[in-house]
């Protein structure tokens, strides 16, 4: 089969590899027929994750159909339609049991698929824990819209729930990058008083503009003073990192009001500082985490009933075969892309 590789650093390509076989009860085989490309796999190639084992299939980003399951697996059967976590997780463990699948303990826990073990940029994937790691798509929910249900999205949902987002809150997105664009479509079930979203690029503003009319849109240079003129209290009430560089790890806690919450979900380069003089009294509560894949049913389910509606999201479309230039167009921002869609195996 076709398996988008990480040969070495700075050397991704397609080989041709044996499909994949159950290699314990638990284990199912997925057949993907769709998969998406992440900024997490831009990492692995540019060696920012050492954790990555060259040879391993990358993609982490996938739904498709159950080929094939272990004599343990009793979620999902063949022929069953389904999103892969980007976590694999035993769901039995201390923090399996209080929803941080995130912190998982088992040897394959955590982010495996696409990084320590073969992942779903190919025509099969070996899902470990597949009752964990699988999630009936429901009928009425296509392909495109549960695509991102197992990462970006996961992301998204998990942010927006742990910033503890009421309905009175002016709520700052820094970022309107594909996990930005999920964190919004997750903050605005909240219902907060008012969504601010901050992006540097004049093509995401727009596309923030022209789809969501009712979130207001700044830029890095005017976010600090166009927070503070629509807010009442002094800042945002919540704020959300999302873009992951320096000067938005500041922003972030400029920006909000004295005893806000700050919720960083970026993933940075280097170590950011906390000026803890200049922010005496500020009595601010910081959260961080990235993915915790732990509601993707009930993500699912808010798809189906047309809460959540990920598809203007992706941009462009490829087959597996021209995997390459996904990631080119991808990688380089081309053509005003967000997120590609991969076409798998077709049945
Ligand atoms: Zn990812
Ligand atoms: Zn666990």
């Amino acid at each position: 089969m076709l398996a988008y590789t990480y040969i070495a650093h700075e050397k991704f390509g397609l080989l041709d590899k044996p499909k994949p076989a159950l290699q314990d009860p638990c284990d199912a085989i997925v057949r993907v027929t769709l998969s998406s490309v992440c900024t997490s796999d831009l990492h692995i190639k540019h060696g920012s994750v050492p954790r990555a084992v060259p040879g391993v299939t990358v993609g982490h980003e996938m739904v498709g159909v159950v080929e094939e399951v272990g004599a343990a697996v009793t979620s999902v059967k063949p022929g069953d339609r389904v999103t892969v976590n980007v976590e694999t997780f035993c769901g039995e463990c201390f923090f399996c049991r209080r929803g941080y699948v995130n912190n998982c303990v088992d040897p394959d826990g955590g982010w495996a698929l696409g990084c320590r073990i073969d992942g779903g940029q190919a025509e099969y994937v070996r899902v470990p824990h597949a009752n964990q790691g699988l999630n009936l798509i429901p009928p009425t929910v296509s392909d495109e819209q549960a695509l991102f249900v197992g990462d970006i999205l996961a992301t998204g949902f998990w942010a927006a729930r742990i910033s503890d987002i009421t309905e009175d809150d002016t709520v700052l997105i820094i970022g309107a990058g594909p996990t930005g664009l999920c964190a919004l479509l997750c903050v605005r079930l909240k219902r907060p008083k008012r969504i601010i979203v901050c992006e540097k690029s004049p093509e995401r503003a727009r596309f923030v503009r022209k789809r969501y009319p009712d979130v207001w849109v700044t830029s890095p240079d005017e976010c600090e003073a166009f927070v503070l003129a629509h807010s009442e209290h002094g800042g945002a009430d919540v704020v959300l990192e999302v873009a992951g560089t320096e000067d938005t790890f500041r922003m972030a806690w400029k920006c909000a009001r004295p005893n806000a919450t700050v919720t960083v979900v970026a993933l940075y380069d280097t170590p950011q500082v906390l000026p803890l003089p200049d922010m005496y009294g500020k009595n601010l509560t910081f959260k961080t985490g990235g993915v915790d894949g732990c509601d993707c049913a009930e993500i699912l389910r808010l798809i189906a009933e047309g809460k959540i509606d990920t598809t203007p999201l992706i941009t462009h479309r490829f087959p597996l075969s021209e995997i390459e230039e996904a990631y080119r167009v991808f990688e380089n921002r081309l053509d005003g892309v967000i997120k590609v869609a991969v076409e798998g195996r077709p049945l």
